[in-house]
């Protein structure tokens, strides 16, 4: 039957916006019971505009905090990253020079900038930390909120906004018709991650998610009974990917992710993965 498991693999990939990496991926995906997802770019576009941006520190003005944050995320691929630097690009604003950045995987990025030591971070690495986020930081609105601090002192944020991608809706209720329970992970905010989960109808979602969480998470729901997919883009989701039953490398991921994972969503389209599941169901109920 190999070869043409094989073949038939080939044409979903081809047509579907699917690689699979692993012969037996496709045979696997029709048992997925449960489907884990990442959200920023899978579930939502991943295309961040910049809502708003405080300072808390007297000595560092707000467009100050700002073209510093720009100095760190030209060297990020992140979709925050890329929304900051739309915003300044926006406010013609001349970013300076970055040195010796470093990216704090799953965490955020940290640079020299004009002799100070300046990072932009998650929610989770100011908890990890036990600092308090500063004051206006939670707005009533789902915003994605990053942190600024300079020579470790919390200096302000910045508040992004990214939409849900309208083929989510879509995917979700084809899973929830094939009784397959959907859940979300995601290093954004509890606010966040609540309005997307309670839009879409998922079962549930974990935030404020650190890189090692999310092997757990798998495991956790591997312990509950549960065949896992598990979708992820960064260096700090291959771990989890690897303890997955089915791993999905998304489209714009890095080749760790990639080479980790069974499948790849060339498109980072859930429409896809759905797609990939009921065909597989069809294939192997016509051949048994
Ligand atoms: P997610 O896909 O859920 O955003 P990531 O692992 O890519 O998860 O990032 C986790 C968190 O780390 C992000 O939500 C964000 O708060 C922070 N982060 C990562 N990279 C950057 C960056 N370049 N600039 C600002 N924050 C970042
Ligand atoms: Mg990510």
């Amino acid at each position: 039957a190999i070869p043409l498991v094989v073949a038939i693999s080939t044409a979903v990939s081809a047509q579907n916006g699917l690689l699979i990496r692993n012969r037996t991926a496709f045979e696997e995906s029709r048992k997925i019971t449960t489907l884990l997802f990442d959200k920023t770019g899978t579930l939502t576009t991943g295309v961040f505009g910049v809502a708003r941006y405080e300072s808390i520190n007297k000595a560092i003005k707000k467009e100050e905090m700002f073209r510093l944050a720009g100095a760190l995320e030209q060297n990020s691929e992140h979709p925050i990253a890329v929304g900051i630097i739309n915003k300044l690009k926006e406010l013609k604003v001349s970013i300076p020079n970055a040195e010796k950045f470093n990216a704090i995987t799953g965490k955020g990025v940290e640079a020299r900038v004009e002799g100070k030591q300046v990072k932009v971070v998650s929610p989770g690495y100011l908890k990890e930390k036990n600092w308090e986020m500063p004051e206006g930081s939670v707005s009533s609105e789902a915003e994605t909120v990053v942190f600024v601090i300079v020579d470790e002192k919390i200096t302000g944020y910045i508040a992004l906004s990214d939409a849900i991608r309208p083929e989510s809706r879509e995917a979700i209720k084809t899973f929830k018709d094939n009784n397959i329970k959907t859940f979300m992970a995601t290093g954004d905010n509890e606010r966040v991650a609540k309005a997307v989960a309670s839009e879409l109808g998922l079962d549930g979602y974990f935030a404020e998610v650190l890189p090692h969480n999310k092997v757990e998470i798998v495991k956790d729901l591997q312990g509950k009974g549960e065949f896992v997919a598990m979708t992820g883009d960064g260096v700090n989701d291959a771990p989890a990917l690897a303890q997955a039953n089915v791993g999905i490398a998304v489209g714009s991921g890095t080749d760790i992710a990639a080479e980790t994972a069974d499948i790849v969503l060339v498109n980072s389209n859930p429409k896809d993965i759905a797609n990939l599941i009921l065909f597989g169901k069809a294939t192997y109920n016509k051949m048994i």
